[in-house]
Parts: structure tokens; sequence; C-alpha cells
């Protein structure tokens, strides 16, 4: 039976995600065997959105990677943008909060465990900004897709649940 792609689109977010874990479990290892400690693995998943290709939340001890970026490159994604952000949460775990997010001691571990130079950003792109257009209506601001947008240029009245009125354009030019 063809699956439909909804469960393929989950199925993959699973293997994507148990890849980067396999990853992140490789990178606290050389750290484990490198400082001869046992670092505290982090969760990992796959919530991070916008600009930045993953965040290191160290207090919850919890990595959050950008899929859209993985899946431009995956190999690299994981050579860089893993160790990266692992790197954040051993460093955390050594000193607290007590020195720069990519001060020396992070720049230490990235070279001398992880053999890769330090860098703070990254190439992939980053995903496009949703066109969104701006409506009024008498009691808040509301955000139409360009869809939508059409359909009320085109004569669609949108109204209101809140206060019933018409919902009127703001032009950007104003
Ligand atoms: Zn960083
Ligand atoms: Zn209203």
């Amino acid at each position: 039976m063809p699956l439909t792609s909804r469960q393929t689109s989950l199925n993959y977010d699973e293997d994507v995600l148990s890849i980067i874990i396999e990853k992140a479990d490789h990178c606290f290892d050389k750290a484990d065997a490198f400082f001869g400690n046992k670092f505290k693995r982090s969760s990992c998943n796959l919530k991070q959105r916008g600009r930045a290709a993953g965040t290191a939340h160290l207090q919850k001890n919890e990595l959050r990677f950008n899929h859209f970026m993985y899946q431009q490159s995956p190999a690299e994604f994981l050579n860089t943008v893993v160790p990266h952000e692992v790197a954040h949460i051993i460093v955390f775990q050594i000193y607290g909060n007590t020195v720069k997010p990519h001060g020396k001691e992070w720049q230490a571990v990235m070279l001398k465990v992880y053999g890769i130079r330090p860098n703070r950003t990254h190439t992939f792109d980053v995903p496009p900004q949703k066109q969104a257009f701006e409506y009024h209506c008498s009691c808040q601001k509301h955000q139409f897709t360009k869809q939508r947008h059409t359909r009320a240029q085109r004569g669609v009245e949108y109204i209101c649940k809140g206060c019933r009125s018409t919902l009127q354009f703001i032009s950007k030019d104003n």
C-alpha cells in the first residue's frame, strides 16, 4: 500500500532526528574521551526555525536543529552544526556561565576535540520570509497570506470575528 505524503514526511523526520542524535552522541563520546569526563547528553529535536542552523539551550540541556538547513546538505550539517552546538553544551558543563559563548574555551573544544575550524556562522540558505499582508479592522491588525490578499483584492470581503467590521488593506506606501 502506498504511503501518504504525511506519513512519509513523519517517518523521514524521525530518520533525520535519529541520524542527528547519533552524531551528537558521537560528539559527546569524543569529548568524554578528551576530557576524561562523562558529559550529560542533551535532548535533541528539530524545532529550530528561522536563520539559526541550531541552538544550544544550556539550562535545559537541549539542542534544537534546523531541518530546513539539514536538508540542504546533510553531511555538512552533521559535520559542522552538530559539533558546534554540542561544543556549547560541553563548555557549559565545564565552565558554567562564566565564559563567552564563542570564546577561547568553545574554540578550543572545536579545534582540539573535533578538529574543526571554529566558525560562528553557517553558510546555509535561510528560509524565505513568508510574505505577509497587513489588514486592519476596527479593533486590531490582521496578517493575510498572499492568497487571501489576492482574494480580498478581487472583492472577497473578510469580516473580523472580534468587531464584525470589514478588514481593510494597509498599503505598504503609507
Ligand atoms: Zn554557537
Ligand atoms: Zn476587529
